[in-house]
């Protein structure tokens, strides 16, 4: 299971017209006016209380692939990380990562 917030959104319904994955910056693609799994969605960001009983899910387009996979621990680790130094050596990697694998011609 994908992790919230990571390449995967929820917003209340056509809040976004278009979200941009924040880990790859790929158009994510939407799934409109899904039905809220009680209790669930409350803890989603941004959605404390929702008006309505559907949502709307963006999710990356390479959200399942192995190298987006390692983007996210990469960028997940940068948050959590106390060390500069650290962080900006695994912001190089997090750089190459997706320069390697994100197509930008
Ligand atoms: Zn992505």
């Amino acid at each position: 299971m994908a992790t919230q917030g990571y390449g995967l959104f929820a917003t209340e319904p056509n809040a976004n017209e278009a979200l941009e994955c924040n880990i790859c910056g790929a158009e994510c693609l939407v799934e409109r006016n899904l039905p809220v799994p009680l209790g669930f969605i409350a803890a989603m960001a941004g959605l404390d209380k929702p008006r309505d009983k559907f949502y709307d899910e963006f999710s990356c387009p390479n959200l399942k692939e192995k190298w987006h996979k390692q983007a996210v621990k990469l960028v997940k680790e940068i948050q959590k990380t106390p060390s500069k130094r650290i962080a900006h050596l695994m912001q190089q990697d997090l750089e190459d990562l997706l320069k390697e694998n994100t197509d930008q011609s």
